[in-house]
């Protein structure tokens, strides 16, 4: 099965994608994270990527779909695989429709639909340990308000693109190039179900999703 998180910066797409990992033993597959540890090893493609990245805005859908392509050939997708942060745009869908039909799996599309105003104070508030790449918020952990992750002690940071000005940018993206996709996964035929992430706790969310995969 191919899970595909879908939903603007911020849904909770990354906490409910670690979540699923341990209770479907297939891998996560975040672009965002992907990407970054890129830039992190100061290679020619975090290179070519990382003034997109810091702007708030998309990467070449020719570059995201050819790393996606590269790590669903890993033999630990072979079951199945839970994407965070891809699909984002047309092309992308397409491509990862192909993708998903040569493998004989079947897509979910999970949208975590949140309110802008819980957005904006979820990404403001928002750290990430750069060992682990768990994702937390000052507001409910307080280790990562004391500024270390609870798991292995490392100091927080703070997402270059978690600045204010470029948050704005990301969800104006979003608005443009990714949310007109749900029109595309209802027209082309995709399983979609839509949950309200605002207000739930992330696990009792978490065990909605797994329900809904169940059936
Ligand atoms: P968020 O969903 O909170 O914006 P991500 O970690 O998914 O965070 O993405 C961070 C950045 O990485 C995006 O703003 C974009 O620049 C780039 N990126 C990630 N996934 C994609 C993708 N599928 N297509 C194009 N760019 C992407």
């Amino acid at each position: 099965m191919a899970v595909v998180l879908f939903g603007s910066p911020g849904s909770g797409k990354g906490t409910q994608a670690k979540l699923l990992v341990e209770c479907l033993s297939i891998p996560q597959i975040s672009t965002g994270d992907m990407l970054r540890e890129h830039i992190r090893a100061g290679d020619s493609l975090g290179a070519q990527v990382a003034g997109s990245i810091h702007a708030g805005a998309l990467v070449s859908d020719e570059l995201v779909n050819h790393l996606v392509e590269e790590r669903l050939d890993q033999p630990d997708c072979a079951r199945g695989f839970i994407l965070d942060g891809y699909p984002r745009t047309a092309s992308q869908a397409e491509r990862l429709g192909t993708m998903v039909g040569a493998r004989g799996m079947q897509e979910i599309v999970i949208h975590l639909m949140v309110d802008y105003n819980v957005i904006i104070q979820r990404l403001a508030g928002r750290r990430q340990c750069p060992v682990c790449c768990r994702v937390y918020n000052v507001l409910s952990n307080a280790e990562a308000a004391r500024g270390v992750c609870e798991r292995d002690g490392a100091a927080v940071i703070v997402r270059e693109d978690d600045q204010e000005s470029v948050i704005r940018e990301r969800l104006a993206a979003y608005e443009r190039q990714t949310r007109p996709l749900i029109e595309h996964f209802r027209n082309n035929g995709r399983q979609l179900v839509e949950l309200d992430a605002s207000t739930a706790p992330p696990q009792e969310l978490f065990q909605t999703i797994c329900r809904v995969i169940r059936q």
